[in-house]
């Protein structure tokens, strides 16, 4: 500043010739005197030509321009040198201390509840990560941008105020590094600069002249041009915008919308351009049509071209700061130098904060009047100073910043003044006022750190700010007065929520005024003081109200003539509670006894000072009393705030803490006078009411019990520092023990209904495990605190706090938790803390006159049968005052010698009541009360209240010397006798009870333990086997139990075990047994596609199967059709009607597309699963052989035989079909077996019997069901006649067992005996289904496929489309040959199938011969590279190995690896072969029914590989297959081995399966949720280069991060458009996918295009709890079980059903369009 004066006054004319370079021009700059002036006039003449173009601009040359002939220059202005090699200078300067990282909307930030001074202190995701904080209680919150990071900056921090990278003194860094090493000459330059810049700037982001520029940037010759400009607002929609623009300016949509888009990320667009009158007229045409659509016209200005283009690049001129600024270690010189430094060096952060309080008023009124974004206002950057301790301090200090914030609001509210200086919010714009709250809060900021040093001059200032916010409380005080409604309802509801909305603003900041004020006792009387008067000028008018005198037993009051019922009143009192709080704040101090030198003792005038807060707690108990009722909803709402814990602080509890200084400072029977005349219950207690009107009764008793509870309150409650002597721990304390009374409860519901302070902090934490345990959740739910015993003793009933739904939960618990410990029920008040000295006087209130008159007139009501005036309620009441004051006796009389006591509640309460002849004292009305038999409930306290009267009445006699009389202790001899009795009668009922459980649970364990047999049959079956069914070929008896086979292939084969099925259709309820000839049985079911087994995530799927030939499976499994089932039973018939009438409702009212009836979807009536088919339910038909002939029969039916047999079969079905239209696909390669002597007949020589005749109705469904399965795995139109439909029968069979299998090993399950009973019945219908399939399409079809199938297995048969064997799942061809196979028994004119021995056989051949290949796959593709535990090198397994690699390898040409060691392929083979095992042996069970050996039923570990092999009849060793049928097995080998296509195929070991198949699983998720969020930081669109807010999706099955619900990312399938999400989903799961929505830690399950749910993510707080949103913001860390249950979501392929019940009963989420996610 001291320069200006200096150098000559030579100004060069700037219109005259300009330097041509940057360089030049810099330098011409800096012979300039008043670089302001020069930087305007260069600024005048470019801008105006650069931003020409408004309407097109060529954005590209508007930078260059900009760039060359503005910014350059100023850099080199800045440096001195070229600007380039001077940034990089500066990245290299060293570390610095603050970081200053400015946050982006949407990024995470992160505060430590420990250490930040306050809640606004935070650090950036790198600070964080790098600080000590991380270990601390730290809390995550996403930014709304705007705010930057605090690290380094001391004041912000109590500890760790730097992380590792901003450490001062960090290797490499010196101190004289730290400091700037620019020279002084570019700061003193920087000097000149940036001043100019940001006024620059300033002044025309606010500039409102809509045709001139100041006088510093106007031209000589003015253009003509002027926009016609549109603003965004709050008023209008999108739509609107579009509407009105089209309209108006009679343009096409899409131009429509272009404009739209541009406003709403802009904030305002041009939309024409030309002379002035063409816009004004646009500016009307748009007016005038949005006024048409909605009420408010849009915001439309005219403005001149050249002020459009100076405020344009005004803009790009703040961003050239920030991106000087970018250069992030270069950051601390220049933060000392811009705009930003302010807040970097305290100096300049001070200096920035000064003008910005100058300015302050100017700059809110214009932030609240216009509808600016707050985040980006100027007015949002007062936090960042504001609560800088020492800042706040100055700005207090030097420029009276209270003040200046509290005449801003007082200058911004008078328009909701009315005209007696109240604030009225009536009609109030719900925007504008939103934006006061930002002023409101500065205040907050301002008063968050309480000074520990006071000068003078603070201590001043402070009390002229607290002045000055008195004069808000003051319009506060009694506004919005309400006046009862009687007769007619109110006609509209007042707007209550502003002045609620301000007054929980307020609430902290009313408690921090307090807390400032109470930092030493002068301060304190002075502000009481001032408090003081300001309420006494607001209750002028009831002192000068007229009087009227209440008199009760002989007292007398006088007081003004008030009533709630029909007098003014209001809710808010802000400064009758502020001074109630000065008052216990005095009271903390122990200075009560100097407020007489401050406020004399005639001003005082308590009475007055009770008034307000009693009328209120009087119009809570009349609403409750719905005296209120017709003054609507609006009075409900604001009477439930007042008690809220968002609110109560400064309204409830101060009220309760006024009447308690009342009677503190008044006579006792005065003041409870006082209390019944406000509560309009003289009369209710001068007289005897006759009234025999119900309506009035009652509400005179819900007064009377609401009285009697603020009167407990009033001496009971204690728990307020300063009011008692307690700590705020125990206060906190004493809340959470009152929660946890009503239920146990998770931490985020205990916090909530904590209060906040004003670092949004409970003080949960510190106590919590001092009164209660933990309680950790399961997999779902979340953890609970749960009430420790000892705490128990705390409870008390009549907790100011409880609702009064609360305060009977609570009740109803903790009787029922006494009576299940055999204790009483009596719920005595604990003894409370005792009142501080300046309170003590409030007990007097229990035994003063008036009280003991209310009590004995309540009880005396009680035992009088005649009135109606009292309720059990009432006398609960009454009797915990009675308990309160005998416990203060009590506990007086322990303190104390008797004499000094002279609290005598015993003696009142002992006193005989009246002079008439029936008067009784309070112990006799109670031990009446005791025999009503309708107070049975009570019974209980009062026996304990009596007891305490003899306790008392001891301690005085005893302290007294004088020895208990003997009837005394005789009568507590007899209360204790009544009262072993009673406990004995409690005891043997409890006994009873205990016994009664038992029994039941006995029962319960014995229906278990008859499930688990019953189950077990199913397996153990043993007399019964019906023998009706036998097969031609063998008829002999049952053999005997034990020797039942469990082999489940070959001449061993044991029987098939089958049960009568007779089950219960859920719809009609009637039993029906199953059976092949009756009508069908039906399953419920779902297909779907799955990607659950794939080996190939993400591999391009076909949209449409139109052409896919799905006979043989890939090896990488990427595609499967799995057949799920609920396991729910119907009729077909049933089933149907359901159906129909579902379709018909869907008809009749507009369908939320909960699922889409044309593709058969539809509830499971019973559980709601979604469902797309029945499966129908066909019975096993029983097979048993005769071993003994079967095996004899081996000896003709060799596997050579076999194949002969079975190519004979073929050949003769080649022939003769070769005559036909259609010549067969297959041919016969080199039969080798001479002419075909072997035709059609020679397969019938080993055994057939008829073909099964299945009912109509079964083979209807069947066809139903095989359709589905067709048109859903193949995603085409159903046609039941398609060649491919029994294809994708035995496709969906085998892959749902492969399925099944994977995650039973998934789970280390047993095979068999862990199946869920879904799964059971559905594996059981679905393989009965798929033998019944071929029935119902022409066998000369299924024969071709099967001839395809057999092609891979069988030597001399090889079609043209055989695939390499490693390019197939033989699973999948195991499971479609076993299906087809008998296909080849059928003949035009004989419908016949095999016999069982047939079958036997066949089973056996074709798995050996399938089983050898896949042997084959799993050596050809061995992976050389595992650690596997070696086996010892000489079994004979591993020699068996060795030798067969080795001739394999010849077959090869040594393409796969010999040298590999035997034991290695031996383990190898194992481990890869057993899911295949698994898998075959699944699949034959439920085809065949043959009982599976017990170690398969068990223990999956042991012994399964050889329980595997005994019962699908395989050598253990498994090379011994090829041994056996070496000469027919060699040349098959021959031919797999030579194909070139395996050969090619092992070439490409990227793509090779290998096996055992790797297990899917979802990704890894890191254990700490904030890692997860700083990757998402990371994140960046792959479509759109903006910084815009992205919603990060993080794909679970494959860990893609996706740009979820932009317009950027989304793509168009079939014609519509989806989500990036809905997109990936289609790929990555077949349509069906788990994603992560990492802003927000939610999980979302979506299928298909339009369907999706939300789902509990796994991360959870320490308390148990997931936190959806990340609104509480703790630390999150990853439950592993949780997460393993998503996963089995998945593997169980239940998402689908997640997503319909979730729908089902969460309607709400229909809003959203997961189409787009
Ligand atoms: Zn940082
Ligand atoms: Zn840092
Ligand atoms: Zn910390
Ligand atoms: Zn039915
Ligand atoms: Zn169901
Ligand atoms: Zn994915
Ligand atoms: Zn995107």
């Amino acid at each position: 500043m001291a320069d200006e004066e200096a150098g000559g006054a030579e100004r060069m004319e700037v219109s005259t010739e300009l330097p041509q370079t940057p360089q030049l021009l810099a330098s011409w700059w800096d012979q300039q005197v008043d670089f302001y002036t020069t930087f305007l006039h260069h600024l005048a003449q470019l801008v105006p030509e650069i931003y020409s173009a408004e309407m097109d601009p060529d954005l590209e040359k508007q930078e260059e321009s900009i760039q060359m002939s503005i910014f350059t220059p100023l850099e080199w202005y800045l440096f001195g040198e070229d600007p380039d090699i001077c940034l990089e200078k500066l990245k290299h300067s060293g570390a610095f201390q603050l970081c200053g990282k400015v946050f982006k909307s949407g990024e995470t930030t992160y505060s430590c509840r420990d250490c930040a001074i306050d809640p606004t202190c935070v650090l950036c995701m790198d600070c964080f990560q790098n600080s000590v904080h991380k270990n601390h209680r730290y809390k995550m919150h996403t930014s709304t941008g705007g705010g930057f990071c605090d690290c380094g900056d001391t004041e912000a921090w109590k500890t760790g105020p730097f992380c590792i990278s901003h450490e001062p003194g960090r290797a490499g860094t010196t101190k004289e590094s730290l400091r700037c090493p620019l020279n002084e000459e570019v700061i003193a330059q920087a000097r000149k600069i940036f001043p100019s810049v940001i006024k620059y700037i300033v002044e025309m982001t606010i500039w409102e002249e809509e045709k001139e520029l100041p006088p510093e940037l106007q031209r000589r010759e003015k253009n003509e041009r002027y926009y016609c400009v549109l603003f965004n607002d709050e008023h209008h929609s999108y739509d609107h915008v579009i509407y009105s623009l089209q309209r108006a300016l009679d343009c096409e949509l899409a131009e429509a919308q272009l404009h739209t888009t541009a406003i709403d990320k802009e904030g305002r667009r041009a939309v024409k351009a030309g002379a002035f009158a063409a816009c004004q007229e646009a500016k009307e045409d748009i007016k005038s049509h949005s006024e048409n659509v909605s009420q408010h016209p849009l915001h439309v200005e005219v403005l001149h071209s050249e002020v459009m283009a100076h405020q344009k690049f005004a803009l790009r001129l703040g961003s050239w700061m920030n991106k000087i600024m970018s250069y992030s270690s270069a950051r601390k010189i220049l933060h000392e130098l811009i705009f930003s430094s302010f807040f970097m060096e305290m100096e300049y952060k001070k200096f920035f904060a000064m003008e910005f309080v100058k300015y302050y008023k100017q700059l809110q009124k214009e932030y609240i009047s216009d509808d600016h974004d707050r985040s980006i206002s100027v007015t949002a950057l007062s936090v960042q100073m504001f609560t800088v301790p020492t800042l706040a301090r100055h700005l207090i200090e030097e420029q009276n910043v209270i003040s200046v914030i509290t005449e801003t609001l007082l200058e911004v509210l008078p328009e909701y003044l009315d005209r007696n200086n109240k604030f009225n919010f009536q009609g109030y714009s719900q925007d504008k006022l939103g934006r006061v709250y930002a002023v409101i809060c500065d205040l907050k900021y301002i008063l968050i750190s309480k000074p520990t040093v006071w000068t003078e001059r603070l201590r001043m200032q402070f009390l002229e700010g607290f002045r000055s916010f008195l004069k808000i409380l003051t319009c506060m005080q009694g506004m919005e007065e309400i006046r009862r409604q009687v007769g007619q309802h109110i006609e509209v509801d007042p707007d209550w929520e502003a002045a609620i909305a301000i007054q929980m603003q307020l609430k902290n900041i009313l408690l921090m005024f307090q807390e400032w004020c109470a930092c030493d006792e002068e301060l304190l009387l002075v502000a009481y003081k001032e408090c003081h008067k300001a309420v006494m000028r607001c209750s002028t008018s009831f002192i000068s109200s007229s009087k009227t005198v209440v008199q009760l037993w002989g007292h007398t009051l006088e007081t003004k003539s008030y009533k709630v019922s029909e007098d003014l009143v209001s809710i808010h009192l802000p400064l009758s509670r502020t001074l109630a709080g000065l008052h216990v704040r005095l009271s903390r101090l122990g200075a009560v006894s100097r407020l007489h030198e401050f406020v004399p003792f005639e001003d005082f005038q308590v009475e007055v000072l009770v008034e307000y807060p009693l009328r209120c707690l009087v119009l809570v108990a009349q609403v409750v009393a719905e005296m209120w009722r017709r003054n609507g909803l609006s009075l409900i709402s604001q009477v439930f705030y007042y008690q809220d814990v968002k609110c109560r602080e400064e309204m409830y509890d101060k009220d309760i803490i006024m009447l308690q200084i009342g009677a503190s400072l008044m006579d006792p029977n005065r003041f409870l006078l006082l209390v019944l005349q406000r509560y309009e219950l003289a009369d209710a207690f001068n007289k005897t009411i006759s009234t025999k009107d119900q309506d009035l009764i009652k509400q005179y008793n819900t007064l009377i019990e609401e009285m009697l509870q603020v009167l407990i309150y009033i001496v009971g409650e204690r728990y307020v520092p300063g009011v008692g002597n307690v700590t705020k721990e125990e206060v906190t304390m004493r809340e959470i023990i009152h929660l946890l009374c009503i239920e146990p409860m998770p931490h985020s519901a205990i916090a909530k209904n904590l209060p906040e302070n004003e670092n949004n902090e409970t003080g949960l934490e510190n106590v919590i495990n001092k009164v209660a345990t933990f309680k950790k959740p399961g997999v779902s739910g979340h953890g609970v605190y749960e009430l420790k015993d000892e705490s128990l003793k705390d409870f008390n009933m009549y907790f100011y706090h409880y609702s009064k739904t609360q305060h009977s939960k609570a009740e109803h618990m903790q009787k029922k938790r006494r009576k299940q410990e055999n204790k009483d029920e009596a719920l005595p008040p604990p003894p409370p803390p005792e009142f501080c000295p300046a309170f003590s006087k409030v007990v007097n209130l229990l035994n003063c006159d008036i009280m003991m008159y209310i009590l004995r007139t309540i009880f005396e009501r009680a035992i009088d049968t005649d009135s109606n005036l009292w309720t059990e309620g009432m006398l609960q009441m009454a009797f915990h005052i009675l308990a309160l004051g005998l416990l203060e006796e009590k506990q007086q009389l322990e303190k104390a010698p008797e004499e000094e006591v002279t609290f005598d509640f015993y003696h009142k309460a002992s006193r005989l009541g009246s002079s008439a002849m029936n008067a009784q004292n309070i112990q006799m009305l109670l031990e009446k009360l005791k025999g009503i038999p309708q107070l049975e409930g009570q019974k209980d306290m009062i026996t304990w209240i009596l007891q305490m009267f003899d306790t008392v009445k001891r301690l005085r006699e005893k302290s007294c010397l004088i020895v208990a009389t003997t009837s005394g202790s005789e009568s507590i001899k007899n209360d204790e006798i009544i009262h072993d009795k009673e406990k004995a009668e409690r005891k043997r009922k409890a006994e009873a009870a205990r016994l009664h459980r038992q029994k039941i649970m006995a029962q319960m364990s014995a229906l278990q333990k008859n499930f688990i047999e019953t189950h077990k049959l199913m397996y153990d079956s043993t007399s019964e086997m019906s023998g009706k069914e036998d097969s031609i070929m063998e008829e002999e008896s049952a053999p005997a139990v034990s020797d039942y086979s469990r082999i489940a292939l070959g001449p061993k084969r044991g029987p098939t075990v089958t049960e009568k099925e007779v089950l219960t259709c859920i719809l009609c309820q009637e039993e029906q047994e199953v059976k092949i000839e009756n009508n069908a049985m039906v399953l419920s079911a779902c297909v779907q596609k799955s990607t659950a087994l794939t080996q190939h995530r993400g591999k391009p799927i076909e949209l449409s199967g139109e052409t896919l030939d799905p006979l043989f499976m890939d090896p990488d499994l990427a595609y499967g059709t799995y057949t799920g089932s609920c396991g729910h039973v119907m009729h077909a018939v049933c089933w149907q009607k359901y159906f129909e009438a579902v379709q018909l409702s869907s008809q009749q009212r507009i369908h939320v597309d909960l699922f889409d009836l044309e593709s058969g979807e539809y509830l499971c009536p019973l559980c709601k699963s979604l469902c797309n088919t029945v499966i129908p339910i066909i019975p096993l038909q029983p097979q048993r052989i005769n071993s003994e002939n079967a095996e004899a029969l081996a000896q003709l039916l060799t596997l050579a035989q076999w194949i002969q047999t079975v190519l004979a079969r073929i050949s003769g079905y080649n022939m003769k079909h070769a005559k036909g239209e259609n010549p067969p696909i297959p041919v016969l390669v080199d039969q080798g077996m001479g002419d075909s002597t072997f035709e059609f007949h020679s397969i019938l020589s080993f055994g057939i019997q008829p073909s099964i005749k299945y009912s109509n109705s079964i083979k209807e469904m069947v066809i139903l069901f095989a359709t589905t399965i067709y048109r859903i795995g193949l995603k085409v139109p159903p046609d039941e006649t398609d060649p491919r439909v029994p294809m994708m029968t035995w496709s969906t069979c085998a892959f749902t067992v492969q399925a099944i299998e994977n995650l039973l090993g998934d789970e280390g399950k047993p095979l068999f005996g862990a199946l869920q009973n879904r799964q059971h019945n559905g594996l059981k219908a679905l393989m009965q289904f798929a033998i019944a399939q071929k029935i119902t399409c022409p066998q000369v079809l299924i024969q071709k496929h099967l001839i395809r199938l057999l092609s891979v297995v069988l030597p001399n048969l090889k079609s043209e489309d055989t695939p390499c064997l490693l390019s197939i799942d033989l699973f999948h061809v195991l499971v479609g040959a076993v299906l087809a196979f008998p296909s080849l028994y059928w003949d035009d004119t004989v419908d016949l199938q095999p016999s069982s021995i047939s079958s036997s056989y066949n089973h056996l051949y074709l798995f050996h011969l399938i089983t050898m290949a896949h042997m084959l796959q799993i050596l050809l593709t061995i992976d050389t590279d595992l650690p596997l535990a070696q086996v010892q090198e000489e079994s004979e397994e591993a020699r068996s190995a060795s030798s067969f690699l080795a001739e394999v390898s010849q077959y090869t040409n040594g393409c796969i690896g010999c040298g590999i060691p035997g034991w290695y392929l031996w383990v190898s083979l194992k481990n890869g072969i057993t899911p295949y095992l698994r898998c075959a042996a699944l699949f034959f069970h439920y085809l065949l029914g043959v009982t599976p050996p017990d170690e398969l039923l068990t223990n999956p570990a042991e012994g399964e590989y050889s329980a595997l092999c005994s019962y699908l009849s395989l050598p253990t060793n498994l090379f011994l297959l090829f041994q056996e049928y070496w000469d027919t097995v060699r040349p098959l080998l021959q031919r797999w081995c030579a194909d070139p296509a395996l050969l090619n195929c092992l070439k490409q070991k990227s793509t090779i399966v290998r096996y055992p198949r790797k297990r899917n699983s979802l990704i890894e998720l890191p254990d700490d949720y904030s890692c997860l969020l700083n990757q998402a930081s990371h994140f960046r669109c792959p479509r759109s280069a903006d910084d815009e807010r992205k919603h990060p999706v993080l794909c679970l099955f494959c860990g893609a991060i996706l740009c979820s619900q932009n317009i950027c990312c989304q793509e168009i399938v079939n014609g519509e458009e989806v989500g990036a999400c809905i997109f990936h989903a289609l790929h990555c799961g077949a349509g069906v996918c788990i994603f992560l929505k990492i802003r927000e830690c939610r999980v979302v399950l979506v299928e298909g295009k339009a369907r999706g749910c939300a789902y509990p993510a796994p991360y959870l707080d320490e308390y148990g709890e997931t936190d959806p949103g990340l609104k509480r913001g703790n630390p999150l860390h990853l439950s592993r079980e949780r997460y393993r249950k998503l996963h089995l979501v998945w593997q169980q392929h239940c998402i689908i059903e997640e997503i319909a019940r979730s729908q089902e009963t969460n309607q709400m989420l229909f809003g959203f369009n997961w189409q787009l996610l």
